[in-house]
């Protein structure tokens, strides 16, 4: 367990990833901040009248001031707009980027020995905003993306074959967008690849609903996108860095000359443990896999351009 953690955004990915956070028991102190400072308490307060039936105790304070963060041990962002009709998405990425930077500066003050999670998107650009702007060591700023479409992925599958999902694992990298990288030869039912036990037409199909994951959720529940999966995938993440799993997880990182690319943040599998990424997984890929991960490198890379 640690002292405090920190959402910034007690939105509804900030709210479920709280909520999380606190069943199990991964800090005694959890921060949520918002511009607004009666929703923010309200969600703290909402979510602490559940420790009776989680048994969990940690403390729950809402607020709108930055400060209130002060030595948290991680950070999470999940401040942002949701794209709005009319808005297109360098609109959106103009809007969260001041958002981003903003916090940033809170951040940087108030929890300079933070690890920080960005959730809020577009997340790979934000990430790679995050690390630029701190200048920290780059385990410490990561972002969630694969996680979740790796959750997406698995889920699919057991619901399309009935495997059981405990069987499941999917390896998602790249962009966290249309051309994210669901890498069938590392997904797998108990250790063998999907391409040994289903036919390429239900790979191709489960490919295109995990690439459409978002889309299928905002048009379900038209009210709101997805935010129980996104805040479990971020708890995955604070858990493993919390207990010092030394977890092999797909999270955005910056590129250094892995992968063939540099000045990047983007999904690529890595130790998750107590010092953050603690080291990049450098797969061999196959021709395929490396073209499909270059071409969503260059879709991140063409939005890092705009700004
Ligand atoms: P939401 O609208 O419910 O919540 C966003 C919250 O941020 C709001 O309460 C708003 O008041 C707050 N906010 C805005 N500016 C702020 C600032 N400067 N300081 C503090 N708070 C501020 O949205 P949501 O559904 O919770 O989604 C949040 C973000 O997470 C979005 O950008 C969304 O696209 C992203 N998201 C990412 C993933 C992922 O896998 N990376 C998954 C789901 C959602």
């Amino acid at each position: 367990m640690v002292n405090k953690i920190s959402i910034i955004g007690a939105g509804r990915v900030g709210e479920s990833t709280a909520q999380m956070l606190a069943i199990k028991k991964l800090t005694q102190q959890i921060v949520l901040i918002d511009l607004d400072e009666k929703y923010a308490k309200g969600v703290a307060l909402d979510i602490q009248e559940t420790a009776s039936v989680y048994h969990f105790d940690t403390q729950l304070v809402g607020s709108n001031d930055i400060a209130n963060i002060q030595d948290s041990n991680i950070v999470i962002i999940t401040a942002g707009i949701p794209r709005k009709p009319g808005m297109d998405r360098a609109d959106v990425l103009a809007i969260n980027l001041k958002i981003i930077d903003e916090i940033m500066d809170g951040i940087i003050k108030y929890a300079p020995n933070s690890y920080v999670i960005v959730v809020s998107n577009p997340v790979d650009v934000l990430t790679y905003y995050a690390n630029k702007k701190a200048n920290w060591p780059r385990n410490r700023i990561m972002g969630q993306a694969g996680i979740l479409d790796s959750m997406r992925l698995s889920s699919f599958i057991a619901i399309e074959t009935d495997y059981s999902i405990n069987d499941i694992q999917a390896m998602v990298l790249g962009g966290h967008g249309d051309t994210m990288v669901p890498l069938t030869r590392f997904t797998t039912i108990s250790g063998i690849s999907i391409e040994h036990l289903l036919d390429q037409k239900t790979i191709d199909q489960l490919i295109q609903r995990t690439r459409d994951g978002g889309a299928e959720i905002l048009n379900l529940k038209q009210k709101s996108s997805a935010y129980d999966a996104p805040g479990a995938a971020v708890t995955i993440m604070v858990e493993a860095i919390v207990h010092n799993k030394n977890r092999l997880l797909p999270c955005i990182t910056m590129l250094k000359g892995e992968y063939g690319q540099t000045d990047l943040a983007i999904g690529v599998p890595v130790i998750l443990g107590g010092n953050g990424v603690e080291k990049i997984i450098e797969l061999k890929f196959t021709e395929q896999e490396q073209q499909a991960f270059d071409t969503s490198a260059q879709v991140i890379k063409s939005l890092i351009d705009e700004i």
